[in-house]
């Protein structure tokens, strides 16, 4: 028998999966099963994005390329990154394989035997088995007394965060709440990070989806350029989840250690991907308008169908997931709302948060608006 690691045996496999194998099932079986579990856009690649991929191709960009990314896109990427407010520059930048690559490469730099890192619960499920990977250990702060917020729970994080914490990881708008910190609630973050030395990690591939706020970047807060890594992907605002394409931005030391990991692993992201990258960067910002515009309506839905059935959720203002209040044991609700109303949705205790389902709001009105139908006709609202 082979002999595996530690590193992988202490991770487990993703609660999520045990959701959709049960959901493939019940399609296979010729069941019309609503899927609210997933974690994408329903919208197709916009079409400027993909010509631009194909006259890369054509153009003859199917070699490898340089391994921390297109210099043309490292360029469009600061340029974004400046737009923020962030003053990095294209050597400051790593393109990725996605955005979950760069977190991978980041907490491989950063994390080792026993580090503490701290998360916000909930949190991206991914966050904990990278860093359990890295044989990191998790201090977790429950966000979920406030309504997901951060500014009233900076009290239990300033619990949590101590000389000993290695790393910190912020995701505003966060999967799976929707929430977005305010900045009063990042200044909170940025005094806790500066007093005890801890690195911060802000996830913003949800940033350009917000519906009537407007994040700020953590790495413009005085006191944190030198501590934040950015990271950002095109999977959620381009609708590119299956095209593989994210970056990180940070300090050069730890672009030069990352990219080790990225040189020795991934080598680059995908030459021609990287191309389409660029233009969707430059030349899209009315398709994601319009792709927001549709979020927002469907989380106005959703919450006021809800409401009709009584059901109160902490409205997101960004992303397009939401948490709905379930019974404590919500591996049981959500698969039970699976085999009785065809409902899929996630636990929260994936996220470290039981009690909860995530629902995605990325499906057609019509199919939102039948999903809660039928959870409310079969008892599960
Ligand atoms: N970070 C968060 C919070 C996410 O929700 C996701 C995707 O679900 C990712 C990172 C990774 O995205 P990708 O690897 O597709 O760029």
């Amino acid at each position: 028998t082979m002999d595996f690691t530690d590193r992988v045996t202490r991770v487990e496999p993703s609660a999520t999966l045990a959701i959709s194998a049960l959901s493939k099932e019940l399609t296979a079986d010729g069941i019309d099963v609503i899927d609210l579990s997933v974690g994408e856009p329903d919208f197709p690649t916009p079409e400027n994005i993909s010509q631009a991929a194909k006259d890369a191709m054509d153009a003859g960009h199917t070699g490898y390329a340089s391994a921390k990314g297109v210099p043309e896109l490292q360029e469009a990427v600061a340029e974004k990154l400046q737009a923020d407010g962030l003053e990095h520059g294209p050597e400051n930048v790593i393109v990725t394989p996605g955005a979950k690559q760069a977190l991978y490469e980041i907490v491989h730099s950063l994390v080792q035997e026993g580090d503490e890192v701290v998360l916000l619960d909930p949190a991206w499920v991914s966050y904990e088995a990278m860093v359990k990977m890295a044989g990191g250990s998790l201090s977790r702060v429950d966000l979920s007394p406030y309504d997901f917020q951060l500014e009233p729970g900076l009290d239990d994080l300033a619990e949590a965060v101590s000389d000993e914490t290695e790393l910190l990881i912020v995701n505003s708008p966060s999967n799976p709440t929707g929430a977005v910190y305010t900045d009063a609630a990042l200044e909170g973050v940025r005094d806790l990070a500066v007093e005890h030395d801890v690195t911060v990690i802000s996830d913003e591939i949800y940033k350009e989806i917000t519906y009537g706020v407007e994040p700020t970047s953590l790495g413009t807060f005085e006191g944190m350029a030198d501590r934040t890594i950015t990271v950002n992907g095109f999977s959620k605002a381009y609708s590119m989840t299956g095209w593989r394409l994210g970056y990180f931005a940070g300090p050069e030391d730890l672009i030069e250690q990352a990219g080790k990991l990225h040189s020795h692993s991934v080598s680059s992201a995908v030459n021609f991907v990287q191309h389409a990258g660029i233009e969707a960067l430059e030349n899209t910002d009315d398709a994601v308008e319009e792709m927001v515009e549709a979020f927002e309506q469907r989380r106005d839905l959703v919450v006021d169908l809800l409401a009709e059935e009584g059901v109160d959720v902490a409205v997101p203002e960004g992303a397009f997931y939401m948490m709905l209040p379930v019974d404590e044991d919500d591996q049981a609700w959500c698969e039970g709302a699976l085999e009785d109303a065809h409902v899929a949705a996630v636990p929260g205790s994936a996220f470290g948060t039981p009690g909860y389902a995530r629902i995605s709001y990325a499906a057609s009105e019509e199919r939102l608006r039948e999903g809660i139908e039928r959870l409310a006709e079969e008892g599960y609202l």
